[in-house]
């Protein structure tokens, strides 16, 4: 089962209950869980694992190079391409990589056979093991704009997976294409939120995205409980939401992760907590 968890914007404990729930998950099977960090702006999951990295490969977009002794600078690439990315100024054609989604459309269409394409880097994969479960990221590289190919890059290296597997899915937050693309192939969509008029105004966003747009079923955890008011809980009993979680508002989880250590291993009393969500996530499944 793909779980990806998710949120309407960061800093919510998304990362968080990823990590814990994959650790969580390394004891209620026989088949070692895969973590993938597809939070490639901030790939931080890493940060509370011990990860012996075994795989490195760089990834990027394919982006066209025009060959100017084919071109008769008809203008066709120009016209093809919906995100402006390459066009033709006079006897120049100009391409513009970092705005390329190297869809491929240029070069079919170009009807000289004058481009080509070239791999644009634009970003890092990595994949070990800490011993108890599988792990990968992305990295988007410093300077680049296009989260989606990375994210993308990620998933198809990783998926499908045998299905016994727990996969767990740490998404981009908000509700822009790189969170699409990160929940786009999970089963269930764990959306992490806090209690405050901010969290709710955001969790709608996601679930729009997510139930709304996406039909994934979803369920809600709900952080740093106690702060706040119950408009999320009520939110979450009106569009028949389940409730999966409350982690509470605790000075001892904020210690326990600031000293790098995930939440389930550093506070063992909130293993059962992840347990049973992902007992309520696979029951929703049946
Ligand atoms: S479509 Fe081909 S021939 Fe036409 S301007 Fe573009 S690269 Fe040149
Ligand atoms: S590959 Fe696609 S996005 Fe890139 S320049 Fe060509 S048409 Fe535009």
């Amino acid at each position: 089962m793909v779980i990806a968890v998710a949120s309407g914007k960061g800093g919510t404990g998304k990362t968080t209950v990823a990590v814990s729930l994959a650790l969580a998950a390394a004891g209620t099977s026989d088949s070692r869980p895969l973590l993938l960090d597809c939070d490639v702006e901030e790939p931080n999951s890493g940060l509370f694992l011990d990860i012996d990295y075994t795989f490195e490969k760089k990834t990027g977009v394919p982006v066209p190079v025009v060959d100017p002794d084919r071109c008769d600078f008809c203008g066709t690439c120009s016209e093809v391409c919906v995100w402006n990315a390459i066009a033709v100024a006079g006897r120049k054609v100009l391409v513009f990589r970092d705005l390329c989604h190297g869809c491929g459309s240029c070069t079919l269409a170009c009807p000289r056979g004058a481009i080509t394409e070239v791999t644009h880097v634009t970003g890092l994969l990595e994949g070990g093991s800490d011993g108890l479960i599988d792990f990968a990221r992305g990295t988007l590289n410093v300077g680049q704009a296009m989260a989606v190919p990375v994210i993308s890059a990620l998933l198809e290296n990783y998926l499908p997976v045998s299905d016994e597997r727990t996969v767990v899915i740490d998404s981009s937050p908000g509700t822009s294409c790189p969170m699409v693309e990160a929940v786009g192939s999970s089963d269930y969509v764990i959306l992490v939120t806090e209690p405050t008029p901010f969290g709710l105004h955001d969790l709608k966003a996601a679930v729009e995205v997510v139930v709304g747009q996406l039909g994934l079923p979803a369920g809600v955890v709900i952080n740093r409980d106690g702060i706040g008011n119950s408009d999320v809980e009520h939110y979450c009993h009106r569009q028949g939401l389940p409730l999966l979680a409350r982690i509470p508002m605790d000075r001892k989880i904020a210690e326990v992760l600031s000293d790098g250590t995930s939440l389930i291993q550093g506070l063992p009393e909130y293993r059962d907590m992840f347990i049973e969500i992902l007992e309520k996530v696979k029951e929703s499944e049946r």
